[in-house]
């Protein structure tokens, strides 16, 4: 249970003052849904409001804070026209104009007669000094508050500076002083205040310089987060290593007749992987494994292998994937050879209802079948095997931390193997698995070809359809990718809506449309429809960005391709090429193009190797918007940057494993501040294995 102090910052952003539903959209949107997200949500400018001249000495151009006597009020003569309120100080008049102004308000903050300070940029107009919308107008009094530096947040849509200020103001106001779970001489030598002074610190730079990740406040704000993550980490590696593994050995005769079932030999990596996985499996050591390989590069195959063993030494295997399309699909893979071999496979996902759900329960737990694929409808908890021997898990980044374990928690000692196709740059492989042992897939399956990408402007899109028109023509079938929307799945949905209407008038009725907000039988429909070549064109929104596999696709184009992260520009190129066709990628970019939009396209162009692109992707966006999503199984990273807070994270390292050498239940002071630590970066999951956690 979260500790008591904490809750004030796990709060609704709704319940702070002025911050209604739809202001707390908006706050969800640029930072997260609670409280404490917009303590983390760290200015990234400063405004210094202590330039302090006379009205007439003004510097145009430069945000000034004067101190004014209100003169009088003239509202506009027409509509277009500003309301102007006439004002000055013994040096001069200046003129505070407002557009589109509401003149009771005016009259109420500007009072004639009376002082006022005004803040906001000086501009002469005729010659005379005006201030055009000031961003302050506060009373005498608030001189001091306001001619100061203040921070300047990052925004979305909906939300104005001021708003985002305010509410951030409100949030630092119910931190609370926390116990101390840094070590004293390790704070001291680094110059690091307490956490809540160091969190109030970092929301009011003084200058440029503290903005940066080597400020002493945000240093140690990234700490924290790391120490906690690391700490988590520690944590869940001590329970594998508690939990005893199981040997489990197959005579083999499972595997041999899928692998003649097999339509092609394994490639050389493959089999290494194979034998890697299978040793490891043999052992009494738990087996905690990742196996990474990019998009096609025949993942699913060295799992049914895997599970074939399992189910040979008469314990089950479970494959989890992140979707229910990809759970189809891998089910439609599996089924034929594991059905070669003899052995039935069950599917299992969140569309199973009632009876037979409860059927298909039965059968798990009573052990009557042996192999069972599906999505996050494993993980709960009435699903309980009769003796589970290995799980895998597809596609891991889609998954938490506390997923992955939940699942191994079905049985005992599991052995789990993560697949995943994103390459994951060895910085963020050591932050968020830790220890674990991988197996990569570097070769691709023998007769594929590399494909043609070409970036695009939306300029031609016209162009780009005849092409795909031509394409279809000579019976190929083609990915329509639509973009996200980072604001909202609603117009994503519509964008993509949009794009099939406009499609299917040019091309008719065999266009499909598939989007994450179809009901599940309409998506199956969309997707059957296109594998099996009743449709030639797939318009779809990033739900087909991984595994789903259709060998006569040939073409895809990516709409508003700027908009992707390079790695899953490079997954969704994946669907493509996977058959011994020519395949062709076009990239459709909205210009003009940024530096940084141009790199990022040309490493697409320029390489399909899967783990470059990952490390350029590193390069040019940085870890933090790589880690990005709340969802993906990455700690958040909010605090800290890995590209610059890298030795911290190695001090973090050390420092967690000593915490657990000295104090390994955290039960004393140190300890007990330590899982307030974790709590506050929501590493709950991490505490249960602590005793009386
Ligand atoms: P991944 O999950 O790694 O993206 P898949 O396991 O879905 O890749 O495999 C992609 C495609 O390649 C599938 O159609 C699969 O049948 C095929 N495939 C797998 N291994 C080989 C191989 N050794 N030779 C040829 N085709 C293969
Ligand atoms: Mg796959």
């Amino acid at each position: 249970m979260r500790p008591d102090i904490l809750n004030p910052l796990f709060a609704d952003v709704e319940t702070l003052p002025g911050v209604g539903p739809r202001l707390a959209k908006a706050f969800e949107r640029l930072a997260g849904p609670r409280v404490v997200d917009l303590c983390w949500h760290l200015p990234s400018g400063i405004i210094d409001r202590g330039y302090t001249p006379k009205v007439m000495e003004a510097e145009p151009g430069r945000v000034a804070t004067v101190t004014v006597e209100v003169g009088a009020h003239e509202p506009p003569r027409s509509p277009r026209a500003p309301y102007r309120v006439r004002c000055f100080d013994d040096s001069g008049a200046l003129d505070l104009v407002f557009f589109h102004a509401k003149g009771p308000y005016l009259q109420k903050i500007l009072p004639v007669g009376e002082m006022r300070v005004v803040s906001g940029k000086v501009e002469h107009y005729h010659g005379l000094p005006q201030m055009t919308h000031p961003d302050h107008v506060a009373p005498p009094e608030e001189r001091q508050s306001v001619a100061g530096v203040e921070p300047v947040y990052p925004l979305t849509a909906g939300l104005t500076p001021k708003m985002v200020a305010k509410a951030v103001r409100a949030a630092l106001s119910r931190a609370p002083d926390l116990p101390e779970w840094q070590d004293a001489a390790y704070l001291c030598q680094q110059g690091w205040q307490a956490w809540r002074e160091s969190l109030l610190a970092a929301h009011k730079p003084q200058s440029e310089q503290e903005l940066l990740a080597s400020a002493p406040p945000r240093q140690r704000l990234a700490y924290d987060e790391l120490l906690s993550s690391q700490l988590a980490l520690a944590l869940v590696r001590r329970q594998q290593v508690r939990l005893k593994g199981r040997a489990i050995q197959g005579d083999g005769h499972l595997r041999e007749k899928a692998l003649a079932a097999l339509p092609f030999e394994l490639t050389g990596s493959q089999r290494h992987a194979v034998a890697e996985i299978l040793g490891e499996m043999g052992s009494a050591n738990r087996m905690l494994r990742l196996l990474q390989g990019d998009v096609g590069s025949g993942k699913t195959v060295v799992a049914l292998l895997a599970m074939l063993t399992a189910v040979e030494a008469g314990f089950q295997a479970a494959l989890m994937a992140p979707t229910e399309i990809l759970a189809r699909q891998h089910f439609a893979t599996i089924q034929p050879l594991a059905e070669s071999a003899g052995v039935e496979v069950l599917l299992l996902t969140g569309r199973d209802k009632g009876k037979a759900r409860a059927r298909a329960l039965e059968r798990i737990a009573g052990g009557e079948v042996a192999l069972v694929v599906g999505t996050h409808a494993l993980f709960q908890e009435d699903v309980s095997f009769r003796d589970l021997g290995i799980a895998v898990i597809d596609e891991q980044h889609r998954f938490g931390v506390h997923q992955r374990m939940s699942l191994q928690s079905k049985g005992r000692g599991v052995d789990v193997l993560v697949m995943t196709a994103t390459p994951i740059p060895r910085t963020l492989m050591l932050t968020s698995y830790g220890d674990m042992e991988t197996s990569r897939l570097t070769e691709k399956p023998a007769g594929r070809q590399p494909v043609d990408t070409r970036a695009v402007s939306l300029d031609r899109l016209n162009e780009v359809v005849e092409g795909v028109g031509r394409a279809i023509a000579r019976g190929q079938q083609v990915f329509w990718v639509c973009p996200l929307v980072a604001e909202s799945e609603t117009s994503e949905v519509a964008a993509a809506e949009e794009r099939y209407a406009a499609l299917k008038l040019r091309f008719g009725e065999r266009v499909a449309l598939v989007h994450g907000k179809m009901k599940a039988a309409e998506k199956d429909r969309a997707m059957a429809a296109f594998r099996d070549g009743e449709a030639d064109l797939l318009v779809a929104t990033t739900v087909i960005e991984v595994g789903v596999d259709v060998p006569a696709a040939t073409v895809m184009v990516i709409e508003h391709a700027e908009r992707f992260g390079l790695a899953q520009l490079h997954q969704l190129r994946g669907r493509i090429g996977r058959g011994s066709e020519r395949s062709s990628c076009i990239l459709l970019y909205q210009g003009p193009l940024g530096e940084t939009a141009k790199s990022r396209l040309n490493v697409l162009r320029e390489t399909d190797d899967g783990f470059r692109i990952a490390e350029e992707d590193l390069r040019l966006r940085g870890a933090g918007e790589l880690l990005g999503t709340r969802q993906s199984g990455f700690p958040d990273s909010r605090l800290a940057d890995l590209a610059e807070h890298e030795d911290l994270l190695a001090a973090a390292r050390d420092d967690a494993r000593l915490i657990l050498e000295r104090d390994p239940e955290l039960s004393t002071p140190r300890g007990q501040a330590l899982r307030v630590l974790l709590y506050l970066f929501e590493r709950d999951a991490a505490v249960r294995y602590l005793r009386s956690g």
